[in-house]
């Protein structure tokens, strides 16, 4: 069991107020807190070991280079991965998904499929339609229910030799969602497609292990799971990293460069051009350790409980509907009040302190499916608590009076 109120002490911004209230922060789902070793250890870097990697002898630079790869040693034995080099830093999940896209460029032809989820973020959909424009391959969609559940039936007639990748996320950030990923990569891997898995809303909630699931990429931001912002991670099977071309070019990502010809890094080197966002890296590490100190396992206990009981809770409020009612959800909940625009809700409920998101969460085919123009999402951290959802609650019912 986690002591919570131990726990909101770790995080410094829980214990501020907001238009005059203490904040209630349910926007996880956008963008994690930080702990405050999270925040010192970004301060600690800077003041001690400052310097560029991977180049120089000097000291510093063989201390900050030691500091970035323990760190993807240990975001490597967080998911799981067989190498190291299979690990690579990123800027978030939207570059690991471009970085892949765009390298299938160089394999896909023409009546090559790649299948999508309808349950994607923009993220996931843009890339892969802009390889299938440049590629003259055909994007496929998963269908989902009114459950707001891939309907896996549709996912087994979509399968076939043309796939070459499918697409799909871990946990659906509009809805909350589990996706059976599992089932899904194994069923792509019979017709001998690759699957890329978007774990962004998954990492803040559980511990993907890669080598279970036998997924070629996994791709995740580190701000979601209280590390800094651009930071993230690409995981990529060995043999398909050295398969794809480099994303970009650059310092960093050579062997030999002359004006006739270059020759590549090996991996992970190979995928990470330019000067990379060192502290960020070294911090993500952190970040990485402060949750499993926390322990996944409680953080899961804690949030299905918030879940249970915001849903409950929220349910109470005449005309609420919530979107999203798969028997597999994490802890967010999308609805909606009859008669009441999202954003409106959202707006009175930000001056008494509580932070949700309103909109289309970067998921307009989510919403234009349920025919609405977006929703009030609330997404709950191991850190919150049912009295913030009370305060919410309240809140919310207050500004249906005000506004009906
Ligand atoms: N995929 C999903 C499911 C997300 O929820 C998000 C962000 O909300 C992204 C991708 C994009 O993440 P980032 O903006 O950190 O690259």
């Amino acid at each position: 069991m986690l002591d919570i109120n131990k726990i909101r002490t770790d995080f410094p911004i829980l214990s501020q107020k907001v238009n005059g209230k203490p904040l209630v922060y349910f926007d996880n789902g956008a963008t994690s807190q930080k702990p405050q070793v999270v925040i010192d250890a970004i301060s600690k870097y800077y003041q001690e070991i400052n310097a560029n990697i991977h180049r120089g002898v000097h000291t510093l630079s063989q201390l900050a280079t030691d500091a970035y790869e323990n760190s993807r040693g240990k975001l490597q034995n967080h998911i799981n991965a067989k190498f190291a080099h299979e690990v690579l830093f990123t800027s978030g999940t939207t570059h690991g998904i471009n970085l892949v896209a765009n390298g299938f460029a160089s394999i896909l032809k023409p009546g090559d499929e790649v299948l999508v989820s309808a349950l994607e973020h923009h993220s996931n959909i843009v890339p892969w339609q802009m390889l299938c424009e440049k590629t003259g391959a055909t994007l496929r969609v998963i269908p989902m229910n009114e459950d707001g559940e891939l309907i896996m039936s549709e996912y087994d007639t979509l399968l076939s030799d043309k796939t070459k990748i499918v697409t799909v996320n871990h946990i659906s950030n509009a809805l909350g969602t589990v996706n059976p990923i599992k089932y899904m990569i194994d069923k792509a891997h019979e017709v001998g497609a690759a699957v890329f898995i978007d774990g962004a809303q998954a990492v803040p909630h559980l511990k993907p292990d890669v080598q279970e699931l036998d997924c070629d990429f996994y791709a995740f931001s580190g701000h979601k799971m209280c590390g800094p912002t651009g930071t993230g991670i690409l995981y990529g099977k060995e043999a398909w990293l050295n398969k794809l071309p480099p994303y970009q070019g650059g310092g960093e990502m050579i062997k030999e460069v002359t004006f006739e010809k270059t020759t590549y890094a090996e991996l992970p080197h190979k995928f990470e051009a330019g000067t990379p966002n060192i502290a960020g890296g070294i911090v993500l590490g952190t970040a990485v350790d402060y949750m499993n100190e926390v322990g996944f396992e409680n953080i899961q206990q804690q949030e299905l409980e918030l879940l249970e009981y915001g849903t409950q809770r929220l349910l109470e409020i005449k005309g609420l509907k919530i979107f999203g009612t798969a028997a597999a959800k994490t802890s967010v909940i999308s609805f909606n009040i009859e008669g009441i625009h999202p954003y409106d809700i959202g707006t009175i409920i930000d001056k008494l302190g509580i932070a949700v998101r309103t909109g289309h969460h970067c998921a307009q085919p989510v919403m234009n499916f349920f025919c609405i123009p977006g929703t009030i999402r609330a997404s709950f951290a191991f850190y919150n608590t049912k009295e913030e959802i009370d305060v919410m609650v309240e809140a919310i019912k207050k500004a249906q009076l005000m506004l009906s």
